[in-house]
């Protein structure tokens, strides 16, 4: 648990090569941390075994070792957590409604379900209307959701400012645990950075949609949540948003380039220096502050992405 300094994490899912923006999102994250005189982990977010191979997580381990970036304790893989992911879903289904979910891909894709901004969709609550002998009748395996109070939840993020979310409308009932076992990551994400005692969680936009739904867990399991920072979409020269699939991955950049210049070109791009140069991660430290972090996207040079 925490003993009263900040702690911060890197948190990534091993489903492909890590790209410059992953990167980014580690050195940001540690480099928050380090500056409050805080810790740094790594969590291996790796609860979908079949999209996650071991060889992509120790590649990702490896590659951020080589820019200067460790984990300060034992690193967290998520694949070996499940027993807490299952007592943590029994805590929540004593404090709010965990119901089984039998609906299907098509059920759960069909034109009249509304879509959320994120990509997800807004469940309409058809199974939580499912009588017990209703349920007993389902012959195959059942996702968990966890029921949504119409509720909004507001926090303020130290980058995007204040947020709110009406949780009925905005999100509605999420899945704690998919049909075929694994949990999902709402649940994870929350019961590991509670138990490793995470102060903040530093990571890009793309999240900011999910994290009321994060704040309604730890409330609901009473722990204290995190503050949170959402750095802007890391895109190309260009502009444009980049992908894993895209050639920027990390490992290409390091055949290319020292992790200096790496190092360097990353922080310029992300404001803690005025110009790029080559430096190692602990020399950046002392420089960084949020408040120079963009506020709209972060650039990655040309030479990165091309
Ligand atoms: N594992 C997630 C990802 O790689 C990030 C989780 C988080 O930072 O909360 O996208």
């Amino acid at each position: 648990m925490n003993d009263g300094v900040v702690l911060g994490r890197f948190a990534p899912t091993p489903s492909g090569f890590m790209h410059s923006g992953n990167l980014l999102c580690a050195m940001l994250a540690y480099l928050s941390a380090k500056s409050k005189g805080g810790k740094f982990i790594i969590r291996i977010e790796d609860l979908d075994a079949l999209r996650c191979p071991r060889s992509a997580a120790i590649d990702i381990i490896d590659t951020l070792e080589t820019i200067g970036i460790k984990s300060d304790e034992k690193i967290v893989w998520q694949s070996e957590r499940t027993a807490a992911y299952a007592a943590a879903e029994k805590a929540l289904s004593r404090v709010a409604e965990v119901y089984p979910c039998y609906c299907s891909r098509a059920d759960l894709h069909a034109p009249q379900i509304k879509r959320l901004p994120d990509g997800g969709i807004l469940y309409p609550k058809t199974c939580k209307r499912l009588s017990d002998v209703q349920r007993a009748a389902m012959n195959r395996a059942s996702a968990q959701r966890i029921s949504v109070p119409d509720e909004v939840i507001t926090f303020n993020d130290g980058i995007c400012g204040e947020q709110s979310q009406n949780l009925a409308s905005c999100c509605g009932d999420f899945i704690l645990r998919r049909s075929d076992g694994v949990y999902a990551y709402q649940l994870a994400v929350v019961v590991d950075d509670g138990e490793s005692g995470v102060t903040e969680v530093v990571r890009g936009a793309d999240l900011l949609y999910d994290t009321p739904r994060q704040i309604y867990l730890y409330r609901l399991l009473g722990l204290p949540t995190p503050k949170y920072f959402h750095f802007p979409l890391v895109c190309d020269a260009t502009g444009r948003k980049l992908s894993k699939s895209e050639g920027d991955s990390a490992k290409r950049l390091l055949k290319t380039f020292s992790a200096h210049r790496i190092v360097g070109e990353l922080a310029f791009a992300a404001g803690i220096i005025p110009e790029p140069r080559p430096t190692g991660i602990d020399e950046l430290i002392p420089l960084f502050s949020v408040d120079r972090i963009p506020r709209d996207r972060i650039l990655l040079p040309e030479s990165f992405t091309e």
